[in-house]
């Protein structure tokens, strides 16, 4: 008998367990492998196939270098010998056009595109209000009596070196530049979805690369259905128990499904918790959701917009959903309701 799939979207974030590099290989159930290097969060490769070992151990080899490249391309913290980054980036913030890899390009070419088409509420150009919330978590991570968050002022300040112009690019010499020495780029919101596509890429062309099911940090990228035909279930947390039973079972083939919420990374103060969404128009944590899911074929723009849809109303969400007919999503608002549009399936 067919074991049923019960996926978690879960973002299976695991500091701790970053220095682990553990790699998983059964025949019990799904070929899989298992990555803790990469966005600082737990990536897993599964397998439902029939690949063969070999062709399994060089797709996931191929995946991890996939992983990565991206993940060296994002990283804001840390710069790479040989590699123009963000961190570059943003270190040059003011300075002289950077010439960048043209698979970098690409992808600053496409958060321009996702800043207009989500009516600015995923703005990768947040990285100077974004680095204030980001330094209040971290500080009340490890000393929770002086858990703060920023002052209105420092936050309206910071507002000032956001504008999407402030990033550009030269097409013809593919060089990127910030303008603003205040200005920063982060790409939490999409980075993740973005190098789940590429991965998805690589299977489609690759021997024995039928079957998978990419868990980048949360991000799901189904690949196809079930060998059987069937389609695969993928749960909703339930944002007020997420260890608990699921909001809602989702069926789901050949699509990605990408979940934003309100319990993945927060810190409290004063009893009061503060997410890592970030409302371009308060400078504060969106107070419109529990949790939105996405579900589109690419992961990238599923990625981008489960956070833009978080900073929009729902009317406004599902007037998004209905003109691009291109994603379904469901959103849980904070009295614990679940909304969605009408052509989310749900698992039997
Ligand atoms: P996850 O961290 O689970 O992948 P998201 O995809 O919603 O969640 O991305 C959240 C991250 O995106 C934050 O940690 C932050 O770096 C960044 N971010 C938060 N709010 C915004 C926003 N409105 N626009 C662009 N990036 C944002
Ligand atoms: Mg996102």
């Amino acid at each position: 008998m067919q074991k049923k799939l019960l996926l978690s979207l879960c973002l299976a974030a695991s500091v701790l367990l970053s220095s682990c590099g553990a790699e998983e290989t059964s025949r019990n159930g799904p070929l899989s492998r298992r990555y803790y290097h990469y966005f600082d969060t737990v990536s897993t490769v599964y397998c439902y196939g029939s690949a063969s070992d070999e062709e399994f151990g060089k797709n996931v080899d191929e995946i991890s270098t996939i992983l990565e490249k991206y993940h060296i391309f994002f990283d804001i913290y840390h710069e790479y010998s040989g590699v123009t980054n963000l961190c570059t980036i943003n270190k040059n913030a003011g300075g002289e056009p950077l010439a960048v890899d043209p698979e970098l390009f690409d992808f600053l070419r496409l958060c321009i595109g996702l800043y207009d088409e989500t009516d600015g509420k995923m703005n990768v150009m947040m990285g100077s209000v974004l680095s204030l919330w980001h330094d209040c978590r971290q500080e009340a991570s490890g000393h929770p009596e002086n858990a703060s968050i920023p002052s209105d002022e420092r936050l309206a300040e910071a507002a000032k070196h956001t504008d999407i112009t402030l990033l550009e690019l030269d097409e013809s010499n593919l060089t990127v530049r910030i303008s603003d020495p205040l200005a920063s780029i982060d790409v939490g919101a999409v980075g993740k979805g973005y190098a789940a596509e590429r991965a998805a890429d690589y299977l489609r062309t690759a021997e024995g690369g039928e079957n998978y099911v990419l868990d980048i940090g949360g991000n799901l990228r189904i690949m196809g259905a079930k060998p059987d035909g069937s389609p695969y279930r993928a749960a909703v947390k339930d944002p007020m128990n997420p260890d608990g039973a699921a909001a809602a079972v989702l069926s789901l083939e050949d699509v990605s499904c990408v979940t934003s919420g309100v319990y993945e990374r927060y810190f409290t103060v004063d009893g009061r918790s503060y997410h890592h969404i970030i409302d371009p128009d308060t400078l504060y944590p969106s107070e419109r959701f529990l949790s939105v899911t996405v579900v589109a074929r690419d992961s990238g723009s599923a990625d981008a917009l489960s956070t833009a849809l978080f900073c929009m109303s729902l009317e406004e969400g599902m007037a998004l959903a209905g003109e691009r007919g291109d994603f379904q999503a469901l959103w849980i608002t904070p009295d614990g309701r679940l909304h969605m549009t009408d052509g989310l399936v749900m698992a039997q």
